[in-house]
């Protein structure tokens, strides 16, 4: 058994680099990743470490991962009590990752390993978020690469902070960027909005998306919708506040109208028909009602689920990782 750190020194001093990889039934591609990610990084570095999260696996992940870690202890598990989603499988890492750089990557090898070291490298000199850029999605399927894109735009045009379009998760934190992502308190982590809201020096890389090594993808499309809602309700108000403005508007209208009906009245008498405006004007404005009680709705329920603040994921077991947050 190869341990090379001990865990006094971890405890000192941090080591360069932290790999951090949610992995979530990922049984079958465990070995591919490690066979591919390892000799990149030993060519960058001998001081990294790998944490990966086992973000409630069903299958071998679990039993796969503690295979490897007898192989080399620099590969650090972390197990939750249950499946949490990606983004929170991720923040349980980010949260164990005292690495001077941190890079979280996909177990699929979607995010091509080799471009750490370009990233290492824009950190060298003084960049403290290095994100990669999808030179193309070429290997997303159409509808999905049209559902991203509409949601980069409306999220653009309505959240405070703009996300780079077509970056994931697959970037290089230093350590001072993931102190500060600890510290944002809140439940909803949509990871991409928490990157753009802390802010510091950025740089980005491109890279060609592959396709998925083994198995495939976690994603519905009914999870994607929820997501993006998370997305764009944990980084705006703009859909909420807009309805102040068009009930003013709805308002004004009707008191013009009103004034001119009225007008209507006195010239010309009481005029019967008129089923159709008033369907129309009825059922408008109930539609438009029933749309803005929903938004403040989804906005809500968040609430709630801030106000109960609870952990944010359970951890089961942890392997070599001695700061234990939660
Ligand atoms: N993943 C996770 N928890 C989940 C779903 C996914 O930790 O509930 C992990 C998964 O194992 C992979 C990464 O998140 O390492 C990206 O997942 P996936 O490839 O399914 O997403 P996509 O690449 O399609 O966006
Ligand atoms: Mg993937």
């Amino acid at each position: 058994m190869a341990v090379r750190r001990t865990s006094a020194k971890a405890s000192q001093e941090p080591v360069l680099l932290s790999i951090v990889v949610p992995m979530y039934n990922e049984e079958g591609g465990v070995g591919l990743f490690f066979d591919r990610l390892e000799p990149v990084l030993q060519a960058i570095t001998e001081d990294y470490e790998i944490i990966c999260v086992d973000d409630g696996s069903s299958d071998g992940t679990y039993d796969k991962l503690l295979e490897h870690r007898t192989r080399d202890g620099r590969i650090k598990v972390i197990n939750l009590s249950r499946n949490f989603g990606k983004d929170t499988a991720l923040s349980a890492g980010l949260d164990h990752a005292f690495g001077r750089a941190v890079v979280p990557i996909d177990a699929d090898l979607q995010d091509p390993p080799e471009l750490i070291a370009d990233m290492m490298e824009k950190w060298r000199e003084g960049f403290e978020v290095v994100y990669a850029r999808r030179a193309d999605r070429a290997s997303d399927t159409a509808t999905k690469r049209v559902t991203a894109n509409w949601f980069y735009r409306i999220y653009n045009a309505i959240a405070d902070i703009d996300i780079p379009q077509n970056a994931g998760d697959f970037r290089l934190l230093d350590q001072r960027v993931i102190a500060a992502l600890r510290n944002l308190p809140e439940r909803n982590r949509f990871m991409k909005g928490l990157f753009a809201w802390v802010g510091y020096k950025q740089a980005s890389v491109e890279y060609i998306r592959e396709e998925r090594a083994h198995g495939e993808t976690k994603w519905k499309y009914w999870q994607l919708w929820n997501f993006a809602l998370d997305g764009i309700t944990g980084s705006s108000t703009f859909p909420l506040r807009v309805w102040t403005y068009f009930g003013l508007a709805v308002f004004v209208f009707a008191v013009i109208y009103a004034i001119i009906l009225s007008i209507d009245v006195l010239i010309h008498g009481v005029d019967v028909p008129g089923y159709a405006s008033t369907m129309v004007a009825v059922l408008f404005l109930g539609g438009i009602n029933i749309l803005a009680t929903g938004i403040i709705g989804e906005y809500l329920g968040r609430i709630f689920t801030e106000v109960r603040s609870r952990p944010l994921y359970l951890v089961r077991e942890m392997h070599g990782i001695e700061h234990r947050i939660y």
